[in-house]
């Protein structure tokens, strides 16, 4: 292709988008495929010779299309809004066409500046404090754009593992850095993102996972009980993951309490805002924001919620050397003369290369503005608060969620197999897209607003859609009820019989992307530990009755996966130790000859066989040695 032809082709893509993109609502918002659809309809082999462009863009249409789920389609109301512009997509385009790999300031001195400036207006926007802003006096911070929150995730828990192992090497300068490492806590409640666990797994330190409060929200008191418990086994706090808006449920961790527990425990305080961070754009809801002076970083996605295209996300860090000085490498040939004046992203995260992302941020925020960002952000909360209040006035149904933003979390009054059923068959349809949750143990079904003009009357249409098929459903469902015991049995077996195939089904449909959040199986064995509530004192209150024992957490650790099968008995003074990715837990076993690898356990010289290593660890580094 010339650049005639481009010209000519460029042009008839634009109104291939915009037919897309306006006639979308013509389409099933999920596709109604098997899995390996695709493989039939292609050649097996990549053509030896030039094919013609008509013919590809005419397998678009009848091949690629078919299998598309369309995120921007006014009836998915699915996970968080996948962020979609024009202004973002011409940005996407600009960057595409200037093609420059901007790992340094010499590599492109223009990508590197306006990511550093347009990080600076967003963090502003936000109401970061200052010392996050790279431009602002005696700040030692500033923001970056990652590919994905789990990215950001990831950068700040090795950059405070970093400073962690770095500061014990002061203090225990003859002990092996694996030593250290075994040593070192992180923490972050049930409610998380799965990628704080991956980040763990990755670093290769343990994460301990900890009960948030009715309202899914992590308290100081929680997290300094688990530091002082954890301290007292010899082991180091050393990162504590935060979320202000969880994905199952848009809950909001209590940063004011966690922040000087944090400070005390010398503990770097990560903030993960990927999806309710771009909404602090908005002076009302900055009160949300409030504890954020305690945090080391934060980071939110305008490819989530501000009309940026993936990929963008943005991280904002309070001081860049704790950041760089765990990432750095510096071969020759990636040095030029500026380094001392400049900044070099690559040394902000995990790759080399780098795309011209800030281009589609910068024309995104100049071409709305501030004020028309607020504005997208204002009419999402408010069709979200339109659909509660439909779902409100309908008795058979609960709202499980605090509504701040744009996410309504709800079901039926009834068991969760009512309610997966009831999802199961929505999505089926094909009519509306909603994925669940699990919130307070509960099964729930997520309705998001994620179009960027959505309308009342989409949200009103939704919500026909769903009292249709519940009114279906509750009806079969009260008729079964009142059949013979014999026929129950028969149909009960038809009905698994039935939902078994509907499942299989609507596997697709369901598009598991977070285990954790929409696997209704993981989020049962999760729920097994008793919830409890946790005074200001640390203590635990059960039935009144006020009790001092550990609170209910579970530990991911980083080499679980290779010693399943290694654990053969369960005792209950143990601590469990989650293997998520095998949606299995076991309790670790401490001290039993031949069953437990050295290398697996820091705390091999534990006395008692009986209790966890980790439960039982008395030891401090030094005493390593
Ligand atoms: N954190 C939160 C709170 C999220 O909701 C999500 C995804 O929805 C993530 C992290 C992971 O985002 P990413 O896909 O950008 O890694």
């Amino acid at each position: 292709m010339d650049v005639n032809e481009f010209r000519v082709r460029g042009k008839e893509m634009v109104d291939y988008i915009c037919g897309y993109l306006d006639t979308l609502e013509s389409r099933r918002v999920t596709p109604s495929v098997e899995p390996g659809y695709l493989r039939e309809l292609l050649p097996t082999e990549a053509p030896h010779d030039p094919e013609d462009w008509d013919a590809i863009m005419a397998d678009v249409e009848s091949k690629i299309m078919p299998g598309v789920t369309h995120w921007q389609h006014p009836r998915f109301h699915a996970y968080f809004p996948s962020g979609n512009s024009f202004p973002s997509i011409l940005g996407d385009m600009l960057g595409d066409a200037i093609g420059c790999i901007g790992f340094s300031w010499a590599a492109s001195p223009a990508c590197t500046e306006l990511e550093t400036i347009v990080l600076d207006w967003l963090g502003k926007a936000i109401g970061l404090p200052d010392e996050f802003l790279a431009f602002a006096q005696g700040s030692k911070g500033g923001g970056v754009i990652q590919t994905s929150a789990s990215e950001c995730v990831l950068v700040t828990m090795l950059a405070a593992r970093a400073q962690a192992i770095r500061k014990q090497k002061q203090q225990h300068p003859f002990v092996e850095e694996g030593v250290l490492l075994s040593k070192l806590m992180a923490y972050c409640s049930k409610e998380a993102h799965s990628c704080v666990e991956k980040a763990a797994m990755i670093c290769f330190v343990k994460l301990r996972i900890l009960e948030p409060d009715e309202k899914c929200s992590l308290r100081g008191a929680t997290i300094q009980q688990a530091m002082e418990e954890d301290e007292a086994l010899g082991l180091i706090p050393f990162f504590v993951s935060t979320t202000l808006g969880t994905t199952s449920c848009c809950s909001f961790d209590n940063l004011r309490e966690v922040g000087p527990v944090c400070r005390r425990f010398g503990v770097w305080l990560h903030v993960d805002g990927a999806y309710a961070g771009n909404a602090f754009i908005c002076p009302e809801l900055k009160p949300l924001l409030s504890g954020i002076e305690y945090a080391d970083s934060f980071n939110t996605n305008p490819n989530k919620w501000l009309l940026v295209n993936f990929d963008c996300s943005t991280l904002w860090v309070r001081d860049k050397i704790r950041l760089t000085s765990a990432l750095v490498v510096d071969p020759l040939y990636l040095q030029h003369g500026y380094s001392h004046a400049a900044i070099d992203y690559r040394h902000w995260g995990v790759p080399l290369s780098r795309r011209f992302r800030s281009l589609k941020l910068w024309f995104v925020i100049r071409n709305y503005g501030i004020s028309g960002l607020q504005k997208y952000i204002r009419h999402h909360i408010r069709l979200a608060k339109r659909f509660e209040t439909l779902v409100r006035k309908d008795k058979r149904f609960e709202v499980c969620n605090e509504v701040k933003l744009g996410l309504v979390c709800f079901r039926l009054k009834g068991t969760d197999e009512l309610n997966q059923k009831l999802l199961s068959n929505i999505n089926a349809s094909g009519k509306i897209h909603m994925v669940p949750a699990s919130v307070n143990e509960k099964y729930v079904i997520r309705f998001c607003a994620v179009v960027q003009n959505a309308t009342e009357e989409q949200i009103d249409y939704a919500w026909d859609v769903i009292t249709e098929f519940a009114t279906e459903l509750l009806d079969t469902h009260n008729l079964e009820k009142d059949q013979e015991p014999a026929d129950e049995v028969f149909e009960m077996l038809d009905r698994k019989k039935k939902e078994t195939l509907a499942y299989k089904r609507s596997f697709f449909v369901r598009m598991v992307s977070d285990p954790k959040i929409y696997n209704p199986k993981i989020a049962k064995t999760l729920s097994r530990s008793r919830h409890r509530h946790v005074t200001d004192t640390g203590a635990t209150v059960d039935n009144g009755v006020s009790i001092q024992t550990p609170i209910a957490s579970w530990i991911s650790w980083p080499l679980a996966f290779l010693f399943q099968g290694v654990f053969d008995e369960v005792s209950s003074s143990e601590v469990p130790v989650r293997f998520r990715h095998l949606d299995t837990m076991v309790r670790l076993k401490a001290g039993r000859e031949g069953t437990q690898s050295p290398s697996m356990s820091p705390e091999r010289e534990s006395k008692s066989p009986k209790r966890s290593p980790i439960m039982s660890r008395k030891t401090s580094p030094s005493k390593d040695q």
